[in-house]
This record gives C-alpha cells, sequence and structure tokens, in this order.
C-alpha cells in the first residue's frame, strides 16, 4: 500500500487547478502588463483571481499582493513592517519561538542589522500564550508575528487575542497562515491581523505560488525591483497560470471545509489513539487545539531519519520535524521549544493527513509505524540501555 501523509509538507494539485492551470497558459498567454487586447484578457483573469482571493480572505483586491509562495510572503510582510518601523525608532520586534525558517531566519538578518528579536516561549502543549505576549508588546516594539498554526506539531496559536492586543498599541501585526488557509476558517478582519501569508501548495494548488495579505494602510515595501506589476509592489512578470491555479483550489478548498475538517480529524484521532499504544511515546502538541490532519509523536530510543526510510520502504511517505530542517542533525527547534530533549526530539515523526486519505490508509499506518518502532527499538543500543535500566525513560 502506498500512504502519502505528508500534506503538511505539500499537497497534491487538485485536478480543477490543475484544469485552470492549463487552461490559463494556454488561453491567456498574454502579458497583463501589455497593452494589446490579448494582454489585457490576461490582465482580466489576474484582476478576478485577485478579487476572489480577497473574498476568501474577507480582503479588499488592492489588499493582495501575489508571491512566489508562503517564504516571499513572509519576507516581504516582515522587512516591509521592520524598515518602516526603524525609520520612527522602533526597533523591536516580538515573534514565537516556534516560526517556520521563513519568519525565523528573516527575524535573523534584521538581527544582524540591529534589531532586537524577542521571541516568545510555547507551553508544552505548543501554544503561545497571549499574557507572554502582552508582557512583551511595547512602545519600541515595530512588528509582532505569530504564526496561526505550526508547520510541525499542527499547534493552532491564539492569534485572534494577540492581534487585538497589537491593534490597542498600534503595533503592525503579522501571520504566517500558510498551514491554516483552506484549512481553517480564516478572515483577515475576524483575526484583526495587518499582514498574512499564504501558500497555494498547502491547499492543492502548485508549488511556487502564494500571496501576502497587507492591510490597507500598512507599510508595504517591494522584495524585488524592477517593472510595476503588483502596484509596484512586486515586480515581474506574473504568474498567471499558477495564480489561477492557486485560486480555483482554494475555493474548492473552502467549498467542503467543514466537512473535510470532521472526516480529516476523525482520521487524526483514530491515528493519534493507535499510536499512542506504543511504550515510551508522546504526541507532540495539544491534543485538540490542532490542524486536522497533524499527527505528530516522538518515539523514545529511536531516530526520526531511520524510522522515514523504513516507512518509506513499506510505502509511507512521512516527515520528521519539518522539511527544512532534514538534511540537519540538529534537532527540531518546535520540538525543543516544547522541552522535549535532543534524544527526545530526534525520534520525531509527522503524519499529515488531508481529505485524499482513508481509513484504510490509517489502518495501514496503524500496523507499520508500531512494526518499524519495534524493529529499529531492537538494533538501538540507547533503547538497550534504557531496557536494562542503564539510562532512565523520559517518556
Ligand atoms: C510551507 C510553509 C511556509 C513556506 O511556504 P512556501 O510556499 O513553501 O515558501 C511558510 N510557513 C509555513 C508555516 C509553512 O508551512
Amino acid at each position: 500500500m502506498k500512504v502519502y501523509a505528508d500534506n503538511a509538507a505539500t499537497t497534491r494539485l487538485r485536478p480543477e487547478a490543475l484544469r485552470a492551470y492549463t487552461e490559463t497558459a494556454t488561453e491567456f498567454f498574454g502579458n497583463p502588463s501589455s497593452l494589446h487586447s490579448e494582454g489585457q484578457r490576461a490582465k482580466e483573469v489576474l484582476e478576478d483571481c485577485r478579487a476572489r482571493m480577497a473574498k476568501a480572505l474577507g480582503a479588499l483586491p488592492r489588499e493582495i499582493v501575489f508571491t512566489s509562495g508562503g517564504s516571499e510572503a513572509d519576507n516581504q510582510a516582515i522587512l516591509s513592517a521592520a524598515r518602516a518601523g526603524a525609520q520612527k525608532g522602533k526597533t523591536r520586534i516580538v515573534s514565537t519561538a516556534i516560526e517556520h525558517h521563513a519568519v525565523l531566519h528573516a527575524l535573523n538578518r534584521l538581527k544582524r542589522e540591529g534589531f532586537t528579536i524577542d521571541l516568545l516561549p510555547v507551553g508544552t502543549d505548543g501554544i503561545v500564550r497571549a499574557a507572554d505576549a502582552e508582557k512583551a508588546l511595547g512602545e519600541d516594539v515595530c512588528l509582532c508575528s505569530v504564526m496561526l498554526a505550526n508547520n510541525e506539531i499542527g499547534t493552532v496559536q491564539p492569534v485572534k487575542e494577540i492581534a487585538a492586543l497589537c491593534r490597542a498599541r498600534k503595533i503592525p501585526f503579522h501571520t504566517d497562515a500558510v498551514q491554516a488557509v483552506g484549512h481553517l476558517n480564516v478572515d483577515v478582519n475576524e483575526l484583526g491581523a495587518d499582514y498574512l501569508a499564504l501558500s497555494a501548495h498547502k491547499f492543492g494548488g502548485p508549488r511556487g505560488v502564494g500571496a501576502l495579505y497587507a492591510r490597507t494602510g500598512a507599510p508595504l515595501s517591494p522584495l524585488v525591483e524592477g517593472g510595476a506589476q503588483e502596484r509596484g509592489k512586486r515586480a515581474g512578470t506574473e504568474n498567471l497560470p499558477a495564480i489561477a491555479a492557486m485560486t480555483v483550489a482554494l475555493e474548492a478548498a473552502l467549498a467542503t471545509r467543514p466537512e473535510t475538517e470532521a472526516y480529516v480529524s476523525a482520521l487524526r484521532d483514530r491515528l493519534i489513539d493507535g499510536l499512542s499504544r506504543i511504550p515510551h511515546c508522546a504526541l507532540n502538541g495539544d491534543r485538540t487545539r490542532r490542524l486536522a490532519g497533524n499527527v505528530s509523536f516522538c518515539f523514545e530510543g529511536i531516530e526520526g531519519e531511520s524510522l522515514l526510510l523504513l516507512l518509506d520502504d513499506k510505502g509511507v511517505s512521512a516527515s520528521s520535524g519539518s522539511a527544512c530542517t532534514s538534511g540537519s542533525l540538529d534537532p527540531s527547534h518546535v520540538l525543543l521549544a516544547i522541552g522535549r530533549v535532543h534524544d527526545v526530539a530526534h525520534g520525531s515523526l509527522r503524519l499529515t493527513l488531508n481529505e485524499e486519505n482513508t481509513k484504510e490508509e490509517v489502518d495501514y499506518l496503524l500496523t507499520v509505524v508500531p512494526e518499524v518502532v519495534e524493529t529499529l527499538r531492537n538494533m538501538s543500543p540507547v533503547w538497550r540501555d534504557l531496557t536494562e535500566g542503564k539510562r532512565k525513560f523520559i517518556l
């Protein structure tokens, strides 16, 4: 059996999105900046997509900038707010310890430029406390950035509460909503966000396309200089087929969102309940305040990388930590932030489901994951020490 359980890394392209892609690429090949009718037809498609994306988020069309994906949108929001803040002498940024690298590395760049970065901790449940944000928000803060849902452990953050604290203090607020859009109810006004990043390939759209929502009046500077596309906020000929495919994918995701959430969270709960029976393991992140499709565990006495390879042999595509951390030997910053010690953090497994997964697949996972964990433990000197009492179990 083949089981794709890595939907937080990327999703399969929805058929309707593929159709929109090819149709736009062939029928609307003009450059939207061209004055001739071929260009103007393409421009109409572009603006129609912008209006539909805006509607899906409760935004205004002119508040949407199309980007190459979530990373670019995060970078643009953060750098724009920081540059504007610095001009007013505000050089502190508040964010969290569990952000995606697209946010953390943009903040690192600003730190090298002289900004102060305060990363809020999370509880062992993987959730940031609004009270901690409140303490950190001062006069000198030019931006607060808190992700809506975490990509590794799926926890949903109190973004609405923190955005309200920022609003009361006139501090610009950004949320990386890449894991949330298409999956949770996301309305920029309900959330109170000034900036919001999304990415198409996390909800059945193509890779390499996303959007940044920037509220009217929120400072926005281009990362890429050149032509006047995107009202001067992002130069470069628009990736129109991808933008059209993203728009269709988001509408399709939202059309069935409540049913999908109920279906996927039932699969998730079945998987969590079953895997919890494995000895010396722990679920990462809060049991209920998490994305419908996210299952993340740590298993003591094994290496996550070996687990992935053996699972791959059994036809299972899974992940350990985030795709961006694989290849490096450092354990995930998110798992460390929820208090997992290094050894335990190394034994992590992330299975992320969506509407394409079935109960049969979950049952297959419930057979192969315990088998593979046992196989690896039987080969592990660390496990032998644990069972012989030479080391203490943590989980
Ligand atoms: C995937 C992801 C990103 C990056 O999006 P890309 O479109 O791949 O650049 C950023 N933030 C989160 C939370 C993500 O899951």
